[in-house]
């Protein structure tokens, strides 16, 4: 992407099923080295708004902007050339792959061949302090492992937007640690990041803006320090 460029903007989307709006006017951007934290309780909507930028379903009404192009008419594939990339997909993982493999896989349609790609897949292996594991097998990583070499299959991809599904679930104290940091020195090199994310303790530190969603709708957008004051949220969410 271009160095200067929004990485996402989201501008009044919707989206029904069945006549209900999951999704029901949002707009939000993710600027720059901003690591935006999307929160709600179950049903809210968060995950059709993932879907809604991946370009997995489709909006109703509304724009998507990757990068500073319109998004909004391109299937998934498209949007991730634009720049969009999703981590933490259960199952993503080829088991019989080495994590060399798997992150040059996800390098290799931007690459002039194999060589390349891997080459370019062990830089991001080493920036994540995976290196040592480059001919490990997939298939059996730990948790904590798996989840970093989920996190350099999107980066190899070079993204503008990353977009991450509850990143923390499952990790130790440690990991979860160890994850932020590289969440946070990503950001600083202009990476923006779209976090859903249910663990308070690890997402309010970490993000450098909320988005509190409630039935498909914007209840709270503002400093990750309002959000445990806002009356509002904590009745929908927090108080729950
Ligand atoms: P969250 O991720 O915040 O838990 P979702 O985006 O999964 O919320 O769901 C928002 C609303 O949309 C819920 O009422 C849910 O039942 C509904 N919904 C989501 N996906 C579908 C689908 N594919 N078909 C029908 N209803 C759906």
């Amino acid at each position: 992407a271009a160095p200067h460029t929004e990485p996402l903007r989201v501008e009044g989307l919707r989206k029904a099923f069945g006549g209900v709006w999951a999704v029901d006017g949002v707009s939000l951007a993710v600027p720059r080295g901003a690591i935006l934290g999307l929160i709600g309780p179950n049903g809210s909507g968060k995950t059709t708004l993932i879907n809604l930028v991946s370009g997995l379903e489709r909006a109703d009404a509304g724009r998507v902007l990757v990068a500073g192009r319109y998004a909004t008419a391109l299937r998934a594939d498209a949007r991730a050339r634009l720049g969009v990339a999703r981590s933490f997909q259960a199952g993503a993982l080829p088991a019989a792959a080495t994590v060399l493999e798997a992150v040059a896989a996800a390098r290799l349609e931007r690459s002039r061949g194999v060589a390349e790609a891997e080459g370019q897949g062990m830089a991001v292996l080493h920036r994540l302090g995976i290196a040592d594991h480059a001919a490990t097998l997939c298939g059996g990583l730990p948790a904590g492992l798996r989840r970093r070499v989920e996190l350099a299959r999107a980066l190899a991809r070079q993204p503008a937007v990353l977009l991450l599904d509850e990143p923390a679930a499952g990790l130790t104290d440690a990991e979860k640690r160890e994850l932020a940091a590289h969440l946070r020195a990503l950001a600083g090199e202009g990476l923006g990041i779209l976090l859903v994310e249910h663990d308070m303790g690890f997402l309010l530190p970490l993000a450098t803006r909320v988005v509190v969603l409630d039935q498909g709708r914007t209840l709270y957008d503002g400093p990750p320090q309002g959000v445990r004051q806002d009356r509002r949220v904590v009745a929908a969410y927090l108080g729950e």
